[in-house]
């Protein structure tokens, strides 16, 4: 049994993983602000004598004893991030350097809950890890894109200054059961809208691309990079290859729904990457993962998922 810090641990993907480490027979500590994350998320585990959940914000240091930290404490979704701005650049820069500083400490296995968005608008398709990115550094997206870029660069300074035994992976979007429904990613943006048969809000004209990731593939990639072995360090992209336009995604979740919603054209938000894929070969060699999930597969679950919440 292992001591684990899981920092976001009440957030979709953060609670997912609490779940798996629970399932597995780790003791798990479940630290959260619950800026976007939700007990809800977590109720379950409340009671556990495995399970202990934390109202703690990670800009502010944290002194506890663990032996691995999953830091994925960050708004994820741009509606939130965008909400405080300045309070995303200090969760994720702060925060790396609070946790950085406690797995120094106590000498703990961390690993970063990195992101497909430091690769800006690539100009490079698919993404391969060696790809450096094109981030507008002072646009709307700048505080998540450069605050995760910022926090990388801590996490290796820490790995090349102090030794510390780091993990980053560079997660491209992921989706499934507990979203927020408001969260305003699309794939629960789509979902709730054709459940509640309102418009289908496609934002520039639905040409642009992203790979979606079932969340379960992407809790197996999280736990098989915190297994390798010391000094591989990533970073690692994990993520789906399968890449659609929005347009396709939007007739998808009409057909699995079977809603009648319209598609509506809104305008696309400023610096908006137009392709995103993950080049997942590091990812298949050294984790030797790679996801099992079909797009159609995933809706379906997560469509079930929103009914059920919502009522619908
Ligand atoms: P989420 O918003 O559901 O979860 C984030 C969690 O962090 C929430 O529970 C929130 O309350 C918590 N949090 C935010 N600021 C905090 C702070 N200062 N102190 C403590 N807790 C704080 O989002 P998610 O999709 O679960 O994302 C989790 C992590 O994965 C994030 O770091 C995100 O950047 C990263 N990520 C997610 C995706 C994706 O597609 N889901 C893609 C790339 C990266
Ligand atoms: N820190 C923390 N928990 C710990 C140890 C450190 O939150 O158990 C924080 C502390 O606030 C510190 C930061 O991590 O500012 C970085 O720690 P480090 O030891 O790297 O640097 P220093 O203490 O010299 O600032
Ligand atoms: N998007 C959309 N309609 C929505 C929400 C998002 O067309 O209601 C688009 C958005 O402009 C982007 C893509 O869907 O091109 C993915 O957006 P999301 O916020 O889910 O993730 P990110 O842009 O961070 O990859």
């Amino acid at each position: 049994m292992k001591k684990i810090l899981v920092t976001g641990g009440s957030g979709f993907l953060g609670s997912h993983l609490c779940d798996r480490l629970i399932a597995r027979g780790d003791d798990v500590l479940c630290v959260d602000n619950f800026f976007t994350g939700s007990k809800k998320n977590i109720v379950h585990l409340m009671g556990h004598p495995n399970f202990e959940l934390m109202r703690h914000d990670v800009t502010f240091p944290l002194y506890v004893e663990v032996e691995q930290i999953f830091n994925l404490a960050c708004p994820a979704s741009p509606v939130h991030y965008q909400y405080d701005p300045v309070q995303t650049t200090k969760t994720s820069v702060h925060g790396a350097i609070n946790m950085l500083g406690l797995a120094k400490r106590v000498n703990a296995r961390i690993l970063q809950a990195s992101t497909s968005e430091v690769y800006g608008d690539p100009e490079i398709h698919p993404q391969p890890e060696s790809y450096w990115g094109k981030v507008n550094p002072i646009g709307i997206r700048s505080c998540y894109d450069e605050g995760k870029r910022c926090a990388e660069t801590l996490f290796f300074d820490y790995f090349r200054q102090h030794q510390l035994d780091i993990k980053v992976v560079r997660i491209f979007n992921t989706y499934g059961p507990r979203m927020h429904p408001n969260d305003g990613r699309v794939v629960s943006n789509f979902i709730v809208q054709a459940l509640r048969g309102d418009d289908i809000t496609i934002y520039g004209d639905g040409s642009q691309t992203r790979s979606f990731c079932y969340v379960d593939d992407l809790i197996d990639a999280f736990l098989a990079m915190m297994d390798t072995e010391k000094g591989f360090t990533g970073p690692v992209n994990t993520g789906n290859p399968g890449e659609f336009s929005m347009l396709e995604l939007a007739e998808l979740v009409l057909k699995l729904t079977g809603s009648k919603s319209r598609l509506v054209f809104k305008e696309l938000p400023s610096d908006d990457p137009k392709q995103r894929k993950p080049d997942i070969s590091l990812a298949r060699e050294k984790l030797g993962w790679e996801p099992k999930v079909a797009l159609e597969d995933g809706l379906k679950e997560t469509i079930s998922y929103f009914k059920h919440t919502l009522a619908l």
